[in-house]
């Protein structure tokens, strides 16, 4: 067992238990439940517009290279500077070197999930320059000095009473602020952030190939508080986010905002081709967009898995998911979690230490069921299955295990083997694994067979 596996199966055990988790994940994907109906509404035909998506999202991966060529040559063209990173190293590198170019002091961040893959926060720390969060769900997880706990909604296992209670600690203010007298904190204490700042650093929601920019979908206006007030603006995406056409942003902002938050649009949605051209008001003197790799040429290389790069993260899996509710975003100790995360993590960091992420579900095809651009989740989580064990990647006991289950439905007379009394010590006293969690298993007195024979006689 992995490192990391022994982790998530200590954390998952502890979370799963923890009641209080529970009730305040419950209250929150309550109302996310009951705003998702609503924004679907918007739709003549939703399942035809996910079918779109993904015909679209299709389009996009198979001519990746062609698609990033073209926005690369456009965006270049208005003044953008590109630059391709082939890993998190990489990536981390080339903002440093625009940082130190720019003697930059402080950043402003907007929410950015591939920005959390390099761990760019601690690097920019590393080396003493402020990375402050201004999207509110993650200042509040960077206050606390966690990682978010969801990709959408980065603080979803706090309640109102858990914010108040940190910004107390952290900010001096009064306990037991409402809401909106703590988003009045928070906004007087970025305002002045973004002021200060000499680079604003966000992502991407889409990268748009035919006009040679980047779309960016936000609730609060911090991302672009963040690329337009600064000199510098450096944009962080991963290369699966292209889509063709700008023209496809119609059915993709709706999409997008309908699964990820129940709206119909999200409340702002900025396209950034280029830095401030001539005559321009305002807008950032230089944009850089890195555009980073860290394994997903991989994901491309494999046909069966590829489309788990169609996906939008907009995190409907993880709300639907059985046991990202039980166990909750942090166990999973990797950047993306739920049912995309236990797909893509294994794909992008390794079969060896992250398979066992692709183990943590039932398989019950719910997060296929919720999927915004229809990608068939729990059949990938058995590929992944499926090239670990290809690759040698499994334990001698679970080797033998499957021999003997394979000989015992191969010959039905190993099946009726044994009485009640010797299968159920077998199980509950041998195989203790099934019921250290559970009751113990009680096997009927007779066999299935038994039983046929007796009623066709
Ligand atoms: S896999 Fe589908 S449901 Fe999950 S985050 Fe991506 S687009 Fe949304």
């Amino acid at each position: 067992m992995s490192e990391h596996s022994s982790s998530f199966m200590a954390k998952s055990t502890i979370k799963a238990a923890d009641l209080e988790h529970r009730r305040k994940i419950n209250f929150n994907i309550g109302k996310y439940n009951a705003a998702v109906p609503l924004g679907k509404t918007q739709f003549t035909d939703v399942h035809l517009a996910r079918e779109r998506a993904k015909n679209l999202k299709w389009r996009a991966i198979e001519n990746l290279d062609k698609n990033l060529e073209q926005f690369e040559a456009l965006l270049t063209k208005r003044g953008g500077k590109v630059i391709w990173a082939e890993d998190a190293k990489q990536a981390v590198e080339e903002v440093l070197k625009i940082c130190k170019a720019k003697n930059c002091k402080t950043i402003v961040k907007s929410k950015s999930m591939v920005t959390e893959e390099i761990h760019l926060n601690d690097h920019l720390e590393e080396q003493g320059i402020e990375s402050v969060e201004t999207d509110l769900g993650e200042y509040i997880q960077q206050l606390d000095g966690e990682p978010p706990y969801h990709i959408v909604t980065p603080a979803m296992h706090k309640s109102r009473e858990d914010i108040a209670k940190l910004f107390s600690e952290k900010l001096h203010v009064a306990p037991n602020l409402s809401a909106e007298q703590l988003t009045l904190v928070a906004r007087d204490v970025l305002r002045e952030k973004y002021v200060q700042a000499e680079i604003g650093i966000t992502g991407a929601n889409f990268i748009l190939a035919d006009i040679g920019g980047v779309a960016i979908s936000e609730n609060e206006g911090n991302a672009r508080l963040s690329n337009a007030f600064p000199k510098t603006h450096i944009v962080i995406t991963g290369i699966e986010k292209v889509i063709p056409s700008m023209n496809d942003l119609a059915l993709f902002w709706p999409l997008l905002a309908t699964y990820g938050t129940g709206q119909q649009i999200t409340s702002y949605n900025t396209i950034v081709s280029g830095p401030r051209q001539a005559g321009e008001p305002d807008g950032p003197d230089e944009m850089y967009v890195i555009l980073l790799d860290n394994g997903r040429t991989n994901i491309l290389a494999n046909e069966r898995t590829r489309e788990s790069l169609y996906c939008i993260r907009c995190g409907a899996c993880l709300n639907a998911c059985p046991v990202y509710k039980n166990i909750g975003g942090h166990a999973y100790e990797s950047t993306y979690s739920g049912p995309i995360g236990a797909v893509i993590t294994p794909q992008l960091k390794g079969l060896e230490e992250w398979k066992h992420l692709s183990y943590a579900s039932s398989l019950c095809g719910n997060c296929t069921e919720v999927c915004a651009v229809k990608i068939n989740l729990h059949e990938i989580l058995l590929e992944n299955r499926h090239d670990a064990v290809e690759e040698g990647d499994y334990s001698w006991g679970e080797k033998v295990a499957w021999k003997v289950w394979k000989q015992a439905t191969l010959h039905r007379n190993m099946y009726n083997m044994g009485n009640q009394k010797l299968k159920n010590w077998m199980v509950n006293k041998v195989f203790k694994g099934w019921t250290t969690h559970r009751a113990d298993l009680n096997f009927a007195g007779k066999t299935f067979n038994e039983m046929w024979k007796e009623k066709n006689h």
